[in-house]
Parts: C-alpha cells; structure tokens; sequence
C-alpha cells in the first residue's frame, strides 16, 4: 500500500526523471509534457545550469529570514527581473507560489488604499470564470465555481464584485468598458483592485480579450481610484511569446499598460523550485513606506535564496536561448496544426491562444454548443495520456460557464518536429475520445 495522500482515487503512474520535453514513469513509459506540468516548466526538464545554481545558493546561503535580511541573490534577481519584464521601477515581493502571490497582491491593494486614507477601499472585482489560487482569499477572489462551493460560507462571495469572461465579439475598448457598471453598481468607493488574468489560463483554456482592452481597463482603473492587477502566474514569463502578457497588444505600438502590480509563478524558475511574486509599482511601494513604513504581511519562505537563484538561472535560461521568441514562433506551429485538427475532429469547436499558451474548446458535433459537455476533455487527456502525451483538461461546464476544454503548453524550449509529434499524439487521441 502506497502512503501517499492522492488527489483523487485513481492510480497514478510515478514519475522517476525528466529531460527536455519528456518525463518517465518507473515503468519506463515515457511521456511528452505537452502542457509544462500545468504550465510551469517553461525551459525545460533537467537543466543541469538550475541544478547546479540551486546547490551553489544552497551550499552558500540558504537561507536568510525576509523580516531580517534581503540577500544578495534577490537583489540581483530583482533588478534583472524588472528589466526583462519592462517594469523598470517595479520592485519584487518574492513568495513561494501562485496563490501566496495573489493573497499578497490584495493585502497590498488593501493597505496602499489605507495608507491613503480610503479604508473603505476593500473590494476586488474580478471576472468569471477565473482561478487566482487555492487559499481562501485567491480562491474567493477566482471565478470558479466548482473548487468554491465547499469552501462558501468562509469566503464572504458578495465582497468580490465580478465581471462576465472577456467577450470576443466585442472590441477590447468595448469589452472593457463592461468593467464601468461592475465598478458603478459596487461603488467604485469600496472596490480596491480589479485583478484579471491578461489570457485566461484554467479555467477558460486560453481565452483573450481583443486588443485594446487592458490598455481600456487601466485607464478606466485609474479613474475610479482602483488598482490593476495582472495575474500572470500561468501566462507571464515569455509564456504567451512577450515578457508580459498584458502587454500582448502592443504589437501594432498600441498596449503599453503598466499595471498597479503582477503577479508571477509558475515559469518564473519554472518548476525547479517553489517561486512565485508580486511586481509593485513604485507609487504602490512608495504609499506604504511612507505611510506606516512596512507592508503588515509575510511568509517564513518569502524570498527563499534558493529558490532566487533557481529563478535567476531561469531568467539566464530565458534569454540566452531566445525562448521568449521561440514561445512565438512554436506556437504559431502549435496553433496551426490545431486548427487543422479542429477541421477534421467536429468535437474540437475552437483553437485558440497566445504563444504556447493555447487551448482548445470541446463540445458536441450534433449541435455545436460549447456547453454542457462534461467529461469529453477528461476522455481526450486520458485517451492523450495513454498514448504518451500529457495535457491539462479542465471543465468549465461544471461550473455552469464554459464548455469542456484541454490546455496546451509544452516547454518553450521543444522543437519543431516535437510539436509536430504533439499533434499527431493528439490527432490519435481525438480520434480515440470521439
Ligand atoms: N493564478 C493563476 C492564473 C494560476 O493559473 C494559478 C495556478 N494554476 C494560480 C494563480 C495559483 O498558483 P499556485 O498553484 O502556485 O498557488
């Protein structure tokens, strides 16, 4: 009998190694990680360059407690950061993980309005269907049913003001403006963020607004007094092929949105070690320094140097091979060849996405509806599974919003002709789940 507490009553094949685009089972089945570990493992499995940054940090400092000492690793990492992301005075609040970044991006929206003399700033506005994590607090903020309602009567619903998912029939502009009544029917007053993944990742598998929204949304922010926060724990970090997806519109020289704060996961050392952030504008930074002079929130691991120094070789990772333009030019591959599935597979209703940040929608052939389909996805991933391939099915029928779908984002770092193998993976699988 196996100890492990499972997440669910199925078995589970045990992961022993992983390289590249691949990881084995101790069976020796291998598999290709056609969705990065859920979207994480951005450069790659089994670089020996972060293996190696992560002793040397670890041999030389491993840790140093955040209410005491910053360390000399973080200080770089901060600074590098901020410039490869194009926030030049932002500053890193560093934290273990997605949801820890999250909960510590609203205490911070939180406390930069009292700092001001606005306490009554304590609302969030976020959209549906949305995931921010799993604390209570980023699992109130989420627009995400199913994972919510056992936790219901803890989360306070009605103090999360929320929007509908962006709407691809209208232009970003319009989309945004959307965002207006929910602030006027909250009382802009009481709402102090509103805080939105700029490519919704889980729980709408891929889905992005028009261009011309964010950069909307965040003059629309700051004429009601309230922050913009940028989730992009699942599509920041090169992911959606630019350092930072809200900026994704700026192709044509429009979108140069600077939010209040993002956050960041995931990619950010990419699985190699448990590191998540907060980039918080100077203005931000500056209310609550010179106002009661610390930010009143912490994490024993915040800033942990080993995981820095993950993230650091990371970054090196990142922009020593060009990954961000490869996201680019792979997911354009990627993208393609879905189309071309959902041409010849009538259950596939839609491809979709940025970089290798994309999905595909699933529903019903007979009528064409995106929802209420349950458990195709799930059938597909399995049928996936077994052939070799790993992908990330989700279900936003359970929650009474979306259509099954599956998300797919390999490492940055695979090739062309494992793209290609990818597909045909998937074609067999399709074939199979019909
Ligand atoms: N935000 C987004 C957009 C995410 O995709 C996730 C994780 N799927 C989180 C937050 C939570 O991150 P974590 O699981 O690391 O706590």
């Amino acid at each position: 009998m196996s100890n492990v507490f499972y997440r669910s009553a199925k078995s589970y094949p045990v992961a022993v190694r992983a390289e590249g685009v691949f990881l084995w089972d101790d069976a020796g089945r291998r598999y290709l990680d056609g969705s990065s570990g859920a979207l994480v493992a951005n450069v790659g499995h089994g670089r020996a360059e972060v293996a190696r940054a992560i002793a040397e940090q670890a041999g030389r400092l491993a840790f140093a407690h955040g209410s005491q000492f910053s360390s000399d690793v973080l200080e770089e990492y901060a600074g590098r950061l901020a410039r490869f992301l194009g926030l030049p005075s932002h500053r890193l609040w560093a934290v273990s993980g997605g949801s820890e970044a999250n909960e510590s991006a609203i205490k911070l929206a939180r406390q930069y309005h009292v700092e001001r003399g606005e306490p009554g700033r304590y609302r969030v506005v976020t959209r549906v269907p949305s995931y921010h994590g799993a604390s209570l607090g980023a699992l109130a903020a989420s627009g995400m049913g199913a994972r919510r309602e056992l936790y219901t009567p803890l989360m306070r619903q009605e103090a999360w003001p929320k929007l509908a998912r962006p709407d691809p029939a209208l232009s970003g502009e319009a989309d945004a403006e959307r965002l207006r009544a929910v602030l006027e029917a909250a009382g802009p007053e009481t709402v102090a963020a509103f805080l939105c993944e700029p490519v919704v990742g889980a729980s709408d598998a891929a889905l992005a607004p028009n261009p011309g929204y964010h950069t909307r949304a965040a003059e629309i922010c700051r004429e009601y007094g309230v922050l913009l926060i940028a989730d992009e724990v699942m599509c920041g970090m090169g992911r959606c092929g630019a350092p930072l997806a809200v900026r994704l519109g700026d192709s044509g020289g429009g979108e140069a949105v600077t939010p209040d704060l993002v956050v960041l996961g995931k990619g950010l050392a990419a699985g190699y070690a448990p590191l998540a952030g907060v980039m918080a504008s100077a203005e931000v930074y500056g209310a609550v320094m010179d106002g009661s002079g610390a930010f009143k929130h912490g994490f024993t691991y915040a800033g942990h140097p080993v995981s820095v120094a993950a993230g650091r070789a990371v970054l090196d990772l990142l922009e020593r091979e060009g990954l961000v333009a490869a996201a680019r030019e792979r997911g354009a591959q990627l993208l393609a060849g879905l189309q071309d599935l959902q041409a010849r597979h009538p259950q596939v209703l839609e491809a979709r996405g940025h970089g290798l940040l994309l999905g595909l929608v699933l529903g019903d052939p007979a009528t064409g509806e995106a929802y209420p389909v349950p458990g195709v996805a799930e059938r597909v991933a399995h049928a996936a599974k077994a052939r070799g391939l790993l992908t990330y099915p989700g279900s936003g029928a359970l929650d009474g919003t979306r259509g099954d779908h599956l998300l797919l984002g390999p490492p940055l770092s695979i090739s062309e002709g494992e793209v290609s193998q990818m597909l045909e993976l998937l074609d067999g699988a399709l074939d199979e789940a019909h």
